[in-house]
């Protein structure tokens, strides 16, 4: 839902709010084509009349949504479906201009984010209630999963279509009604989503979406019509949501940052360990919260080993635009991130890293003025590093040298961040050791990034994830209903119970 911007002819993307386009563009930000280097839209930003207005339809839709059939609310997300795979080249085309993902990659994120639909597909299924018949004599009981309300999305820059297809799906098809809050860095992609929801047949006002900054977010947080808050983004704003939504009595999930290790054991198959780490590090310009961007290495001989592999691989690595489906990853998302990546790589340097390869100055024919980092390589980090303590969220991966398993293993639970982590090794022992003790929320063996299926669920531990659910599945199901446990009782006319004052055992 994009207008014309008189002044600059640049559309501007607006809201979605009862099923109707707003534009509210007292406050315009500018949207980067970071290929380019250059603004390639804008984006209305929200003022607190116009969240609250948002707020208001997703309130007035919640009652007559809530008595709609589970069966009925899924038949929408079928449509929704086909709609999603019959619009994916434009979506990815929208990914591409505003994020830099390249088609392949975007095109992986949109089918990830459709596996989601397709859960939410399950809805009859998945609402079915748990019944005890005779709990007691002539007494049922059972319970029953009841939607929220109004439920609230705040999504990051890195998957514009797939995380806001973590949350709304499976919200709205347990009877919730919905207000997004995307990324205001690359909102067209989810706007054109939130587009085909509606073209889908879904009731106005049941799904809404508001572009915004910190004044939308807050007016959510905070709002007391919003029962629930689902956050993915940077840990620090994570821990702000989830204290602040939890602080009005909302339930929240805040999913946040994350520093991913890959243990590279002796024994590990060298040439698949390069090749996935290849991918899991550089892929989406290490933009992706589930990259590896930290190998520990068991032993100088593999690590020299692997060293030695990465970087021949690394000689073919191709950073470009994002319209050449050849490369193998974009630029970052804007000037100042590729600034603050750069000045991750001098700090290594500066604090005695080596530095392997180095991508802080590519050569990107045709598009010298975009955002880029090329794939970078370094040895010798050591865990009291700055690059090593923060998340850079580049494309840079960093190798650290130790002598055992469980020094590795230490190393790993002492991060602050805990979303995902792998083990390459050949050893079936001591890859179960590794599962089953690691401080850490998803693990691969041998797999680089073990991205849970739609029908499991997604989250961190520590400060990774804010909140007792994951994200989607079965703890998504939980998040976005509210038990109720219901015991009955018909009595028939002969059978009446007497005054009882001690606690009833239904024996
Ligand atoms: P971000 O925290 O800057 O922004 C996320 C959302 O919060 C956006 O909608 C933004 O508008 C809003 N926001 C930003 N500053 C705010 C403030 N001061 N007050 C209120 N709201 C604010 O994150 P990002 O840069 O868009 O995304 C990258 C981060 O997200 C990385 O740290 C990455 O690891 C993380 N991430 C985590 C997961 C996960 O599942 N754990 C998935 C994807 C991304």
């Amino acid at each position: 839902m994009t207008s014309p911007n008189s002044a600059n002819d640049l559309p501007i993307t607006g809201h979605l709010i009862n099923g109707q386009p707003v534009e509210d563009a007292v406050r315009v930000q500018d949207v980067w084509n970071p290929s380019l280097g250059a603004v390639g839209s804008r984006v209305a930003i929200a003022s607190k009349e116009t969240v609250e207005d948002a707020i208001a339809a997703a309130q007035a839709a919640f009652p007559a949504w809530r008595a709609t059939p589970p069966a009925k609310r899924a038949r929408i997300m079928f449509r929704y479906r086909e709609l999603l795979e019959a619009n994916s080249d434009r979506i990815c085309e929208l990914i591409g201009q505003e994020h830099g993902k390249i088609s392949h990659d975007a095109a992986g994120e949109l089918q990830r984010g459709i596996e989601n639909v397709e859960f939410a597909c399950g809805a009859p299924q998945i609402l079915k209630s748990e019944y005890s018949r005779n709990a007691g004599p002539g007494i049922d009981s059972w319970s029953e999963f009841q939607p929220l309300g109004v439920v609230a999305g705040i999504t990051p820059f890195n998957f514009p279509a797939m995380v806001p297809l973590w949350m709304f799906p499976l919200a709205l098809v347990c009877g919730n009604t919905f207000v997004l809050k995307p990324s205001e860095r690359d909102p067209g992609a989810t706007m054109l989503i939130a587009e085909l929801l509606q073209q889908a047949g879904l009731p106005d006002g049941v799904f809404n979406l508001v572009n915004g900054d910190k004044e939308a977010v807050d007016t959510l947080l905070t709002d007391s019509r919003v029962q629930a808050v689902s956050f993915v983004g940077s840990t620090p704003i994570a821990e702000y949501v989830y204290t602040t939504a939890t602080a009005h009595g909302k339930r929240c999930q805040a999913l946040g940052g994350a520093k991913n290790h890959a243990i590279v054991m002796p024994d590990a198959d060298l040439d698949n360990a390069v090749s996935s780490l290849l991918g899991a590090a550089f892929g989406s310009s290490g933009e992706r919260c589930m990259a590896l961007s930290v190998a520990v290495a068991v032993g100088d001989d593999i690590a020299d080993k692997l060293i030695t592999g990465l970087t021949k691989a690394m000689k073919n690595l191709k950073v470009g635009a994002f319209s050449d489906s050849n490369n193998d990853f974009g630029p970052v998302i804007t000037a100042q991130h590729r600034d603050k990546v750069v000045g991750f790589i001098d700090s290594a340097e500066k604090q005695g890293a080596t530095i392997v390869v180095d991508g802080r100055t590519p050569s990107v024919e045709d598009y010298q003025d975009g955002f880029y980092v090329g794939g970078t390589l370094i040895d010798n980090v050591t865990t009291s590093m700055d690059s090593y303590t923060s998340e850079i969220f580049g494309p840079v991966l960093q190798v650290l040298r130790v002598s055992t398993m469980q020094e590795a293993m230490d190393i790993i639970d002492a991060h602050e961040y805990g979303n995902g982590t792998c083990i390459y090794t050949r050893d079936g022992e001591a890859a179960r050791y590794f599962s089953d003790h690691i401080k850490v929320g998803m693990v691969g063996i041998n797999v680089p990034l073990p991205v849970p299926v739609a029908y499991h669920s997604f989250g961190g531990w520590k400060r990774s994830l804010f909140g007792d659910l994951s994200a989607y599945g079965p703890d998504g199901v939980r998040f976005y209903t509210r038990r109720k446990t219901i015991t009955q009782r018909w009595p028939s006319a002969g059978v009446r119970e007497g005054v009882q004052f001690s606690m009833p055992t239904f024996d």
